[in-house]
């Protein structure tokens, strides 16, 4: 509401960007502020300390801001790309099958999503380093893009040879980012698609 009144003011007078800057103080000066002030701790601390302590030092801040005292440090956030454990430190989890009543396979899900990019537009995902999917990722984490992209995006497939190779399908993505976020060594490259392509959602 506030970046739609702040958008509309700038559109009312002479769409000059800078008076879009109105954004942010009138954020800051919001209950958006005061709310997320409040929990600025909470996922860092489970991330520094674990669920169990984290939870609890998160609910005694959040407990605290409520009372009106506002402790004098703000925890960081880790970076989610750091975070991933790789292959032989992690159990392999073995998913069920999805039963077509209440789970449904990725593709199915992309199918109902109406995603679409026209076939000439030019492709949004690309690799800084086109031998890292397969030497890094496959080799230590075990290819985590191909489990994280809700879309099935990224597949690596067989070459001729027997090598493998990551397949990208690129016209699939839901724009979700999470591969932006989440390769160990943020070798994807995420940039927004040409105007009109996506997911559509058109039954929501
Ligand atoms: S943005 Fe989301 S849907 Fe698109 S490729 Fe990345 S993980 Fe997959």
């Amino acid at each position: 509401m506030l970046a739609a009144e702040a958008a509309f003011d700038a559109l009312c007078k002479d769409r000059s960007s800078d008076l879009l800057e109105a954004y942010e103080p009138s954020v800051r000066s919001s209950w958006i502020d005061k709310e997320l002030r409040m929990v600025r701790n909470a996922q860092p601390a489970v991330a520094h300390f674990g669920g169990l302590l984290g939870t609890l030092y998160a609910g005694f801040d959040i407990w605290l801001g409520q009372l009106g005292i506002r402790l004098p440090w703000t925890l960081k956030h880790k970076a989610d790309n750091t975070t991933l454990r790789r292959k032989s430190e992690a159990k392999k989890i073995d998913y069920p099958k999805p039963d077509g009543v209440l789970t449904f396979d990725r593709l199915t899900s992309v199918f109902l999503s109406n995603t679409n990019h026209e076939e000439d537009q030019p492709v949004h995902l690309t690799l800084k380093d086109a031998t890292v999917p397969v030497d890094v990722n496959l080799a230590l984490y075990d290819g985590p893009e191909q489990r994280y992209c809700p879309a099935g995006v990224y597949e690596f497939v067989e070459e001729p040879n027997g090598k493998p190779r990551l397949q990208i399908n690129a016209q699939n993505c839901v724009h979700c980012k999470t591969c932006d976020i989440k390769d160990p060594t943020q070798n994807i490259n995420w940039v927004t698609p040409e105007g009109g392509g996506g997911p559509n959602y058109p039954n929501m």
